[in-house]
Parts: structure tokens; sequence; C-alpha cells
């Protein structure tokens, strides 16, 4: 028998209205110029969303068209993250760090129609142009369109005098939820890059989760400082979700080094904020030389990548600031699991469950897979490859079934870890990078966390390097403090408390920068091929 509810479907509009109607007059979009901000209430935004979307129809978007953004995070990006799927269109954001071939590919790939550009990218973004196949707009955000040459056929507009005298209203349509929003790329970093296309529903579904307490609990009362751009996993889902309940969201533009970020910190005072761990571990290297007012700020979410403990424990020692840990990819939207002790924990209890990637939510069904295919017990033990699926993670790629990430309806995450019984998954690796070493595995992200804990160490990174006896060895390459000092043998022995004897590596070798990839990720396979060229200059201990 069928229920006797009714069917309301869960599309951007419903955000939008939300966020524009209620919320409209106190929650704000706040963006970074460098000194100062500038302010814009959501009531303002979803006029300026409807504009854009009366524009974007007389430029011939009338079904769904793509619409790439090659933006920064700010208010202009936000109103097209509204506008374009609540139109029916869909949003591509276009990772601006990504190689050219490769943002060239994904634009011609997802056939983009229009693009809409940030004056300080149009540098970057015309030498891309003449190659973009498919559009025949594009939007220049903040001015400077002038300068943009464009090839024949394709037209520049200024975003401002596009909106300009447009109806502050639109009758947003009637969408089925199911249909395609908005498009991520996976930035590639093996193959080239795979588009996950996220529908009204699955966005919807995941802002929910964003918001949920046991989640990043996201609230009204909130200003979110959005550091994770909206080109990387759609900004982990707080444009949409802060939009649903009226959170006021900052934005850096383009200002995301250490100084700004500490800057508008202390001047815009947000109570939760986002990024990888890379971009906090400089945020807190400056501010232990530079001290700034960061107490507004209650929680910070760090995810993407392991965040290392010594990372948790000086944001909570220093500066009373809880750190969330959480996991996910660009194919789960990203939210997979979100780390908050269970109740009634304690001690050393607490810090071993905070630095797990998190409780696995409803939404996000999971399983362990071993060799031979067999499923793992949730026992906090047995290693696996992780599967998950749900109401918003990826059943496809866009044009491109790839066989190999899909396995009976299930994602294959490629990560590699454990689920104790309590649901609460701890990664050990990633498939391509764990360590085997004659024939035992060496998790590699262990041992960067357990180096990046000596307090002379700013970056740490482990991959496996050949090894005539033991096959595999762990090599640790390792980023100093300004101005501290420390050899490989005095941190191997720093190691020898927490790190079982045959897993201690004997490679290590020190580096000025740690290789990043296009979303400030470690960049092992750079680093690999570093070493494998002998651009490495490695210490052997005995
Ligand atoms: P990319 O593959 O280019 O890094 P994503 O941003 O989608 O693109 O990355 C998803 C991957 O990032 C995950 O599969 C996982 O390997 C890693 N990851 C994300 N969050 C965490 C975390 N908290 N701990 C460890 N690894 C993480």
């Amino acid at each position: 028998m069928f229920s006797t509810m009714q069917d309301g479907s869960l599309t951007i509009a419903r955000i939008l209205e939300q966020g524009s109607g209620p919320h409209g007059a106190s929650a704000q979009v706040i963006t970074w110029t460098g000194e100062g901000s500038r302010r814009r209430t959501y009531a303002d935004v979803g006029r300026r969303a409807a504009q854009l979307a009366h524009a974007l129809r007389g430029l011939g978007v009338t079904g769904d068209q793509r619409v790439g953004t090659f933006m920064w995070n700010n208010a202009e990006h936000l109103e097209v993250y509204l506008a374009v799927p609540a139109m029916g269109a869909v949003l591509h954001t276009l990772n601006i760090r990504l190689f050219p071939e490769q943002l060239v590919y994904v634009a011609n790939h997802a056939e983009d129609e229009v693009v809409v550009v940030d004056t300080t990218l149009l540098p970057l973004f015309g030498k891309l142009l003449p190659e973009l196949k498919t559009v025949r707009h594009v939007v220049v955000a903040g001015g400077g369109a002038a300068g943009l040459e464009a090839p024949q056929g394709v037209q520049v507009h200024d975003y401002e005098e596009l909106l300009s005298g447009q109806p502050v209203e639109f009758d947003w349509p009637e969408l089925d939820e199911r249909s395609a929003a908005a498009m991520c790329y996976t930035s590639g970093t093996t193959a080239n890059p795979k588009g996950v296309v996220y529908s009204h529903r699955s966005i919807y579904l995941h802002s929910m989760q964003v918001c949920m307490t046991d989640g990043m609990a996201l609230s009204q009362a909130d200003r979110a400082l959005a550091i994770v751009p909206m080109f990387h996993a759609m900004s982990w889902g707080l444009p949409y979700a802060a939009f649903m309940v009226g959170a006021s969201i900052v934005m850096p533009d383009r200002f995301l080094q250490p100084e700004p970020l500490a800057k508008m910190t202390a001047v815009e005072r947000p109570t939760m904020a986002a990024a990888v761990p890379t971009i906090w571990q400089g945020v807190l290297q400056y501010l232990s030389a530079n001290p700034h007012d960061v107490s507004s700020l209650s929680e910070v979410v760090v995810g993407g990548a392991a965040c290392p403990l010594s990372l948790m424990k000086t944001f909570e020692e220093e500066y009373g600031i809880t750190v969330l840990h959480a996991w996910g990819m660009t194919e789960t939207s990203p939210l997979g699991s979100v780390s908050r002790a269970p109740a009634g924990t304690t001690g050393e209890e607490v810090w071993r469950y905070r630095a797990s990637q998190g409780r696995l939510p409803a939404g996000v069904q999971a399983r362990l897979i071993g060799d031979d295919d067999q499923v793992l017990p949730w026992d906090g033990e047995s290693v696996g490859e992780l599967e998950v699926r749900g109401p918003w993670i990826a059943a496809s790629y866009y044009g491109d079934d790839d066989p190999e990430k899909f396995h009976d309806g299930w994602l294959r995450t490629g990560d590699v870890g454990h689920i104790s019984p309590d649901g609460f998954l701890q990664l050990t690796d990633r498939a391509k990078d764990v360590i085997k070493s004659g024939g035992e595995w060496i998790s590699s992200v262990d041992l960067e966390n357990k180096v990046m804990g000596h307090p002379a160490v700013a970056e740490a990174m482990v991959i496996g390097v050949p090894d005539e006896k033991w096959s595999e060895r762990p090599l640790v390459a390792v980023v100093l403090r300004d101005g501290q000092q420390v050899d490989a043998a005095e941190l191997r022995d720093f190691l020898a408390d927490s790190v079982a004897k045959w897993q201690l590596p004997e490679y290590w070798t020190f580096i000025d920068e740690a290789p990043k990839t296009s979303v400030g990720k470690f960049d092992k396979k750079r680093l690999r091929k570093q070493h494998a060229d002998g651009g490495l200059d490695v210490t052997r201990l005995d």
C-alpha cells in the first residue's frame, strides 16, 4: 500500500525561498575584500538570484544547459549556486586550480554553455577560453569584462549590467527532484577527471545532514567561514545548508592565506569554519607568531585528508576550539561521516573517537570489503576497502560509467580502514597509498600523524619506496617549522614510543615544501615521482 503523504519535491528552489524569505533580513553573505567586507542580506541574494535567472533565460538557458563558474567563494558565486539549479539548469563548478588541459577537458566534457568568471581570474580564464568548444557566453563578475578578448561566437557580459533592470522575482519551475542540479569533477590525480552530477534531492538531503546536531550542527545562530572552495566538493555543502537554515556565511574570496584568514576571523567573528588540514596547519603556525582574536569560533571542521591529532589538540588546548574531523569525497556530496565522541566517553577515549573519521550517519550505508571480496565485520579491527551507498552518494559518473568505481550498487571509495561496532570509521590509508612491508601493511597516514606530533615538524608525508629486503618501506618527507631543527634519528626515537618497531621508518628526507594537490592535500604522486627521479636527498638510518 502507498502512504497517504504529500510528495513535495526536495529542490533548490525551496532552499532559496527559505533563505531569502524567513531568513532574508537576518542572514547575510559577507565577502572579504582584503581590508574589510562587503555584505548582502539573503533577501538581496534571493532578489539578485531571480534577476540572474531572468538574464540567463535571455542568454538562451531554457533547459538543462550547463552554467559553469570559475570563481572564488563570494556573494556572486552564491547567487549563481542558487539561481542556476532553481531555474532548472545545471551548475558546474570549475576547479580553478586544475591544470589547464584538465579544465578544458571538464568544461568541454560537461558542455558548459555559459561561464561566470571572477574578474580576478580573467587572466587564467582568458587562456582557456579559445579551447572551450561549447561556451557561448562569458559573464564577468566584479567588473573588467572589457579586458577579455573573446573568440568569435562568444559574447562577453558584465554581471551587474546583465542583472540590472531584471525583475526581482522569478517563478521558479516545479522540477523533478531527481533531475540534475549541479556537477563537480573529481580532481583526477590518476586519470581524466570524472563528473559527479548531484540531484536536487541529493543536495537537499545532504544539506539537512550538514545541519543535524551530530553532523556539522549548522543553524541560524551560526556564521560559517567557508574556506573550503565552492569548486571543491561544493564547499562541503555549506552554501546550500546555510541558506536552508539561515546561517550567515563568510566568504574569503581570494584571500586564502593564513594572514587574511586570521584577520577576517577576528573582524567578522565566525562561529564555525571548514577547511583541509594543510590550511589549518598554516593558520595555526601564523597565529602562534601573530596572535589574533579567534575566540568567536567554537567548532572548526577539518576534512578532505586525515586530521593529525596534534592539530586537534592545539586548537582545543590553545584556543578552546573544538575540531570536528569529517570524512567525505566529491562522490559523497561530500559529507560521509563526522566525528563526535559518544555521550559518556571520557579522557583518552574521547580523543580516540575524535581522531577517527567519525560515525557513519543513517544516510550513509557502509561495508568493508576484504581480499577475495568478502564482507568484513565491524569489529574495529578487520581492515578492508570502504564501500558506501545512500541518497547523496554517486551511482555513476557523467558520460563515463566507470565500472571499476562501482560494485553492485555501492561506491568503492578507494579508502581503506576499519569500523567499530558502534559505527566509527577509522581510515588507515588510501588503497593506492598503503605500504606493504614484508607482507604486512603499514599505515602511511598513521605515521604522518605521529611525525606531525613532534613540535619541530610543520608537515610530514609518508610514501612507500622500494626496498630489497622488505619489498617496500616507508619514506618520511619532513617540512620543519620555521627556525626549528631536528634530525632523522631524533624523529625516529620520537616515534619509538608509539609505533611498532618493525614499522619504524629508516628512510627520511627533509624538504622545503610539501607538494600539494589542487585542493591543498598532500600530493603523494608528485612526491613519489620526485623520489623516483632521484630528486630527494634521502638519509637511511641503520
Ligand atoms: P581527491 O580524490 O582529488 O582528493 P576528493 O576531495 O573527493 O578528491 O577526496 C576524497 C578523498 O579524500 C577520500 O576518498 C579520502 O581518501 C580523502 N579524505 C577525505 N576526508 C578524509 C579524512 N577525514 N581522513 C582521511 N582521508 C580523507
